[in-house]
This record gives structure tokens, sequence and C-alpha cells, in this order.
């Protein structure tokens, strides 16, 4: 009975899975046909304008006003156009398109839409921290159905690049550090934007920034990037290959170089990698302006530029309209070929046709949904709930946090009465006055229990004092008044909360920092709060790593809340009050000083280690004179309100596997966690992998593998992980994955540094 059952159930697994293959393969001929047909009709100059993107920004109000724009797309010479939002608007462009220009092709609407649309969830690098993927995933799709309800059909996101330098402010949109944790976010992205491309809620994806943009020379944007390719396949390709085989729509190339060649204009990186190494199908846009930079590069002109970047396999030019003025000529003068144009141009209506718009131009233009999808309490409540989950805990003395009933609590800090920067970096539907502050929720929940003051600046740097100024307003008030109003209402508190940090606009795009600790004014007010003898909690906000080294020692508790969003007031109070328990962990390492950046835990080893153990300086070992090598909070680092006990690793079978076996059936590797501690709580149960011996180095551990689990006090999970050969393997300089048999030790633990190993050896 039971084998029958089997056998039909197999039979239908086979049916099912010819006719989702069959019907797969029929929508991809549909597809062809359909664009073979369209493209036959198409002049050389109407292919070139779908390689055309163009800014629309606020310049179209309700009718479509800007003539160069309306211009363009009437002689069919635009493929898309990005910064417009509001159904109307786009309507009013789309119309145009589809009515005015002589074969009627739809635009492609894209934004920016970072984290989150009108309900902001937390910049990316916290929403890493949660380590839940199913979390992101629902933050992308509720981001996906606020935007396309506005109008827009594709995002420039998931920024997947790879960060090991806390000075670039790019790290606060970007996953952080690994690539492991990274991939598996940037898929979790991808799925959320795009589901199926069915529904009028689901939007394409663009992974940027293609590639390695991340490497940036001393974290300074926009420059010069220079790295081996087996650095390239093992540590920063990883992500975007999981977004491209999580089936993203489109990629964008980045800003720098690759190999010496602007990555634009790189063949080998666009077309060998990305579309015969990782058989992907889409189409790659070129980052703002990227074509006419190259000439600042030392490249050529923009006619060369152009033809470099299409031969290389960029289809579509973001706003140099390099391809739209030299193609036509220099298709025409034989030196770029028709096949490249017709290839570009293919792929640019494919994804349009994938998206549905040949079938619907006006799909994502249903004017009843904005009241309908967007901002929506359920919406918000998804977006406390994760912020509260990205919260890293990185100290917490004496049980302060969380605070308890009837104590007098002192807010201080220029962060903790602002609704201008608490949401973060990249907000395109940003509405400041609909958040609120941390001191509004708290005086929900304490009355006349709270005293506030701001008590310093932001800055005293006129520098970063105009960066913080970028497009919003921070006041700046008399240093002596605030300090004295601060240390007054501290004398009189039971707890002293600091809210205090960087301001939103010190990371994301050109926003590096050459200091990572607290800005000067706020050091100092910390210094004379801490000299009070009263516990101090401070809630560090930030959009990368940065240095807390004096607070570590002086400070008595340390919570590192990001930019959380247009939530982040309740979120924050959330865990504050320990309604909810804190269960982020950190996704970049971060340092005791500066001096230690780029400092990452997944680095190869150095034939001169420092011996284990030690804890100063050792000649002849490499290491610095004035700081230790450990940073100070670990990759992975995080603490709750309660405490976990580990035990050590267990291994299924006898310690060693053949590599056959290992291919059919994984090993299991083991470990008790338990709660120890009175309260329930998340833990994020980390494994790790190091290859001992290889025919190239390999870095002394690698995350390759995770769960979040949830704990009662005092009970005890076993979580297993399964070891596969893909955890074992990495790339060859060729791109191509190699499993060495030898030793691997597997380590698991809190963090990356807290572990505990056994060894498997793989005959
Ligand atoms: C950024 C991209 C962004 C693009 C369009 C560029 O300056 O590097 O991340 O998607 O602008 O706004």
């Amino acid at each position: 009975m039971k084998t029958k059952n089997y056998m039909k159930r197999t039979i239908f697994f086979v049916v099912a899975m010819t006719f989702g293959a069959f019907s797969a393969f029929a929508q991809q001929q549909d597809m062809r046909t359909f664009v073979d047909n369209l493209m036959g009709r198409m002049t050389l100059q109407e292919k070139i304008g779908q390689l055309n993107l163009q800014v629309a920004g606020d310049i179209t109000t309700g009718q479509a006003q800007d003539t160069e724009v309306v211009g363009l797309i009437t002689e069919g010479k635009l493929g898309g156009v990005f910064n417009l939002k509001g159904v109307d608007r786009i309507r009013a462009l789309q119309d145009i398109a589809v009515k005015k220009s002589r074969l009627g092709i739809p635009l492609i609407v894209g934004m920016d839409v970072i984290h989150g649309y009108e309900t902001i969830f937390p910049i990316p690098l916290a929403m890493a921290c949660s380590w839940d993927l199913a979390a992101i995933e629902r933050a992308a799709r509720i981001a996906a159905v606020e935007a396309s309800a506005d109008g827009i059909d594709w995002f420039y996101s998931p920024m997947v690049d790879i960060c090991v330098d806390a000075r670039w402010g790019r790290t606060a949109e970007s996953a952080g550090e690994d690539p492991f944790l990274g991939s598996a976010v940037a898929a979790a992205y991808v799925r959320g934007y795009q589901g199926s491309l069915s529904s009028n809620t689901e939007v394409m994806a663009c992974v940027k920034h293609f590639a390695l943009y991340g490497a940036v020379e001393a974290g300074r944007d926009y420059n010069t990037v220079d790295m081996s390719h087996l650095r390239m396949y093992n540590q920063y390709f990883p992500p975007y290959r999981a977004a491209a085989e999580a089936g993203a729509g489109s990629f964008m190339s980045s800003f720098n170089l690759v190999d010496g060649q602007h990555a634009t204009a790189n063949r080998w990186l666009l077309t060998d990698v990305l579309r015969k190494q990782w058989q992907w199908d889409g189409f790659v846009v070129t980052d703002y302006g990227s074509i006419g930079e190259m000439v600042n590069h030392g490249f050529g002109d923009i006619a060369h530029n152009s033809a470099l970047a299409l031969h290389a396999g960029t289809d579509m030019d973001m706003c140099t309209q390099g391809f739209l003025t030299t193609l036509e000529q220099q298709v025409k003068n034989g030196t770029v070929s028709e096949e490249d144009v017709n290839t570009a141009c293919r792929r640019v209506l494919e994804a349009k046709y994938k998206l549905g718009l040949f079938a619907d131009p006006y799909k994502y233009l249903d004017p009843k949904r904005r009241a309908r999808d967007i901002y929506t309490d359920a919406n918000r409540q998804a977006s406390r709930q994760m912020a509260a989950e990205t919260f890293v805990l990185l100290k917490n003395d004496n049980h302060v946090l969380p605070l308890k009933e009837n104590q007098k609590v002192a807010l201080i800090g220029p962060l903790a009465d602002d609704r201008a920067n608490i949401a973060g970096t990249w907000c395109v539907a940003y509405t400041p006055e609909r958040y609120a502050t941390i001191k509004e929720t708290m005086e929900k929940r304490l009355h006349s229990q709270l005293l506030y003051a701001q008590g310093s600046n932001l800055t005293r740097d006129e520098a970063l004092q105009r960066a913080a100024e970028f497009g919003k307003t921070m006041p700046r008030g008399d240093e002596a008044q605030l300090k004295a109003e601060a240390l007054d209402i501290a004398r009189q508190a039971d707890v002293i909360v600091c809210a205090m940090g960087e301001c939103a606009d010190f990371s994301g795009e050109s926003s590096s920092r050459a200091m990572l600790e607290l800005p000067d004014v706020q050091r100092e007010l910390l210094e004379e709060l801490v000299k009070l003898d009263k516990p101090v909690v401070l809630l560090n906000f930030s959009g990368r790593a940065t240095v807390l080294t004096w607070e570590q020692e002086h400070v008595d508790a340390i919570m590192n809340v990001w930019f959380a969003g247009s939530e982040a007031g309740d979120a924050i109070c959330d865990v504050l009050f320990g309604d909810a328990a804190p269960s982020g962990k950190l996704t970049v390492t971060m340092p005791q000083a500066l001096g230690q950046v780029p400092i990452y835990y997944n680095h190869l080893n150095t034939g001169r280690p420092v011996p284990e153990g030690t804890d100063h300086y050792h000649k002849y070992a490499s290491n610095y004179l004035d700081v230790r090598n450990d940073p100070l909070y670990p990759f992975g680092y995080g603490l709750t309100y309660t405490t976990f006990e580990y035990g050590a690793p267990v291994l299924g079978g006898n310690g060693s596997v053949d590599l056959k076996e290992l291919e059919t059936k994984p090993v299991t590797v083991s470990v008790d966690v338990k709660n120890s501690g009175t309260r329930d709580a998340d833990e994020i149960v980390q494994l790790y992998i190091r290859d001992v011996f290889a025919s190239v180095s390999r870095p002394v551990k690698e995350l390759k593998g995770f769960q979040r689990i949830h704990l009662k006090a005092g009970e005890s999970k076993t979580v297993n992980f399964n070891i596969t050969p893909e955890q074992l393997s990495f790339y060859d300089f060729d791109g191509n994955k190699v499993l060495e048999p030898g030793e691997f030790v597997l380590m698991t633990g809190p963090n990356s540094r807290d572990v505990q190993s056994v060894t498997l050896t793989v005959k």
C-alpha cells in the first residue's frame, strides 16, 4: 500500500516537474517570439533608445512637464526612468511611451528603495544583524508592495557588496563582511522583491554594485579596487552569485576598476563570469554616469567608453547618454557591432516582458493601491519587530538593561529627540513628521519619571556638521548650556540613557569617515556623565562599525541601535524596557582602534601568527606595537538579557568520512545550547569551518551555518548542522569549485571568537 502511494506520488512529482519545466520553456519561447517580432520592427536608433535610462525626478508634477524626458520618450529614445514616484506622475510618462512613441514600448521605472518605502525598515546593515532571513524577506516584500503601489517596478537593491572597512560609508547599505551570510541575505531580498514577478506587487531587483565596490582602498568612496581572482571568487563574489541564482532580473555595474578595467566595461566580469560561469540571463545597467566617469579613469572619450561598455556586456546606460548619442554612428562606421546592440536591446525588452509591462503597461499604476497598501499598521508593526531584532547589545554590566519599573530616567543626547535621522541613510519616501522620537515613546511609558536634555550638539566639527545638514536641519545650541542642563537632570535620575553617535548622513553614499569614534562633543559629555557614578546606558547610533573602546571601559551598558527605520522610537523602547529581548549579532567586526581597519574575522593566517594566549605585543609576530590584533567586538557577537551555555560540538560518525560518501550523505555536527538565565530569548547559533591544509591558503575560519533559535528560560536544545561538500569547498583561480580532502576544523559557538571545535577528516 505504502509502495503504491509512493509510486503515485513519484509519478505525480515527475509529471508536475516535467510540466513545470515545459511551461517555463514555453513561456521562454513566447517571450523570445514576442521580442523577436518587436525587434523586427525596430530601427537601430529605437533599439539604442531602449538602452538609455534617465532621471525623471520631481521635475514632473501631475502632467509630464520635463521637455527633455518627454521628447526622448516620444522619439523612442528612452528605455526607462528613475527617481520618480506617484502613480499619476508615472502614468503621465507611461502614457506618452505607450500612446505617442512609434512602437508604444512601455518604460521601466526604477528607484533606490533601499530599506523600505514609506514604512522604513532598519538600514540594511542592521537588518543583516538580525540574521533573520524570513524577516528580511518580509521587509523586502513589504517594500515591494508599498513602492509598487506608488508606480515603481524596479528597485536598485539589494546592495550586496562585502565590506571590511568601516570607513566606507556604504557599509550601511550592505549586509556586512561575510560572504556566507551575505549570500543568504542577498537571496532573501531577491525573493522578497520579485516573488514570481507575476503580480503587481512584485518588482524587479537590481543587484549592486557589480563588483567589489566594498573593497575601495582606504574606505574612500569611489576609490580604486585591486584584488586577486582568488579573493574575488571566495570572499567578494558569493553574494552576487547567490542573488543571480535567486533569479534577480538585473545587475548594476560598479564605479570601480576590476583588474584595471572599469567594471562597466569589463568583459571578463560581465560576460565570462556573470553570464557564462553563472548562467545568468538578466540585464546590466551602469551605475550613475559611469560611462562618463570612465573619461576620468583615463580610458578614452564617451564614444570609446560606450563601445567598450556595450561590448563588455552592459545593456543600459544610466544618465550618461553615451549609448544614445554615439552608438548609431559607431555601428555605421563599424566600431560597434550591431549584434551587440541587438543583444543589449533584447535583454532590456525581456526584462520588461518578465515584468508583464507588454501585457499591461499600467500594471503598476493602480491609483487605488496607495491608500490601501502604504504605511499600513501591519507594515509598521513588521518594521517595529524587525527593528527590535537588529539591535546589538554589546555590554550590559550589572543587568542595567532592561530598565526597571519606577526608575527615574535621564534621557540625554543629540539623537534622543531627533526624528530627522532616526530612520537612516537612504529613504526615498522620507516623512519624518510621522516618526516618533525616543523621547516621545519613552514619555508614553514613564511620564514624569522621564527627564530629558539634549546635552550636546551632534558635532563640533564644521565638515561633519555640513554633512549632517544634508537635506536636514541640525540646530546647534550653546555647548556649555546644553551640558549644564544634561548634568543637572542626570544628577536627579536613577539611570542615564544616552542617545548618541552618528547622524544618518555620516554613512551612505559619499560618506566615508577617517575617524570612527564618537564625535568630540558627545564623547566629552559622556565622560562627564560617567563621572556622576550612576548607571549609564549608551544607545549607539551608527551606519557602520564604530570604535567604542573608551565606552566599553567606562559605560555600563552599550546597545548598537544603528538607524532602525520609521518605527525606531517604539522599537528602542520595546527593547530598553524588556518587552523584547535584544537578539542581534554583529555582521561587521568592531575594531579597538581605527588603525586595525580593514579588519574581518575570516582572514588568512600569516606565517607568523601571534601565539595563542599572548596578551601583549610579540616581537617578530604579525601584530602592532600599540594595539592587540583582536577586535573590540568580534563578528557574530551580541548579548541579550539572558545567558546561554554551549556544549562542545559533537560529530556524527567516527570523525572521518569518505568524500564520495559525503556527496550523498552529509555528516552532522551537533551542539547543545542551554538558556541558563531567567528570561526567554532568541540565540543565533553559529558554525565555522577551517580547511587546515589546502593548495591555496584558506581563512582561519569561515561561517558555514547558523540557526536562530528561541529558548525559554532553563530550556536546552540540540542544534544540528549538516556538513556537505559545498561547505568544505572553495573556488580556485578560475572560479571552479574544488574540494580537497584532508582535515577540517568545525567550530560552533555564540560568535566567531568564543567557539569550541572538533575535527573532521575527509578522505
Ligand atoms: C549609486 C547607486 C544608485 C544610483 C542611482 C549611484 O550614485 O551608487 O547605488 O543606485 O546612484 O541612484
